[in-house]
């Protein structure tokens, strides 16, 4: 691999977060940089009924496999899966690591989420790009959008309608997360409602901090051809 790459950061809360709402964006930018997935937790609480450090041990697997199939690195924030806060010990110590990675872009989960782990983890994210000083481009994802995601009207689209196939693969990575294809389903179903936005088959929405980050936003322009549209 070319030693020029540049990296790339997905800052999420738990295993199965990239998976199930950028897997496509995710394998499309491994092509060109060195892409790294932040999980704040490692989903201890995924299984309830179930002892938390199996769980862990069982959903930090299935995320390895997903990140080996995305061709990422895996990181973990060390907390506790629904203790998440964005409190200054984590948000320093992430962006001591964003000043090592200096990325192009980091992904996040969009802020308004009814789930409070992935709010939390995006005001985490947000925080630690703001200290390290980097200069990263900053579009935050969906997560099940009506149940978790609320009020997300992406300004940017990728064009995945070719990757259901990595898609499909990654969320199924995350089989405790996944009986009767609980999490693919709608997956796919947001992507199809994304893509008809955007006269496509299958999208991923981005939103990005347009217009008061002034940026090119030229890691997803690159990989879309289309810029994002201002809010
Ligand atoms: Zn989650």
């Amino acid at each position: 691999m070319p030693a020029e790459r540049r990296n790339i950061v997905f800052i999420v809360a738990h295993p199965d977060d990239v998976a199930a709402a950028m897997a496509g964006t995710a394998h499309l930018l491994a092509q060109r940089y060195r892409t790294h997935v932040f999980c704040a937790t490692q989903g201890e609480r995924g299984l309830p009924g179930r002892d938390p450090h199996e769980t862990a041990a069982l959903r930090v697997r299935e995320e390895q496999a997903a990140c080996d199939l995305l061709g990422a690195s895996l990181h973990f924030l060390g907390l506790m899966d629904a203790e998440v806060y964005a409190e200054r010990r984590v948000c320093e110590s992430l962006a001591e690591e964003l000043r090592r990675l200096d990325p192009a872009a980091a992904f996040c989960q969009w802020p308004l989420d009814f789930h409070p782990d992935h709010a939390a983890t995006s005001e985490i994210a947000r925080k630690a790009l703001h200290l390290s000083g980097c200069k990263a481009e900053l579009y935050m994802g969906e997560t099940f959008p009506g149940q978790q995601t609320a009020n997300f009207h992406p300004d940017i689209y990728v064009d995945v309608s070719r990757l259901a196939g990595v898609i499909e693969a990654a969320v199924r990575c995350h089989v405790c997360q996944n009986p009767e294809d609980r999490l693919l389903l709608p997956a796919l179903q947001w992507r199809r409602f994304r893509g008809a936005e955007a006269r496509l088959q299958l999208a991923e929405g981005f939103k990005t901090l347009l217009p008061s980050q002034a940026s090119s936003y030229a890691v997803l322009r690159d990989l879309t051809g289309a810029a994002p549209r201002a809010a």
